[in-house]
């Protein structure tokens, strides 16, 4: 009875654990995806910088990702 439950949790420990690491994995993703998308525009020379925050925005954006002005 008692090795069941054990065994029953150990199950739950696991499947927890898989879960986390599925959302590791996806969170760690989708971060290099925005690292990508940073670097691909990043040694453009139309991208713009924000002339009150100093943001860089991607080419083409209408409004500051930093502080919301309009570019
Ligand atoms: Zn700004």
């Amino acid at each position: 009875m008692a090795d069941s439950l054990k065994d029953s949790w150990k199950e739950t420990g696991k499947g927890l654990g898989q879960a986390f690491k599925g959302l590791g994995k996806t969170v760690i993703k989708s971060a290099e995806k925005g690292v990508d998308k940073a670097v691909e525009w990043a040694d453009r020379e139309d991208k713009i910088t924000c002339s009150s925050c100093s943001t860089v925005n991607p080419p083409g954006s209408k409004f500051c990702s930093g502080c919301g002005k309009a570019l």
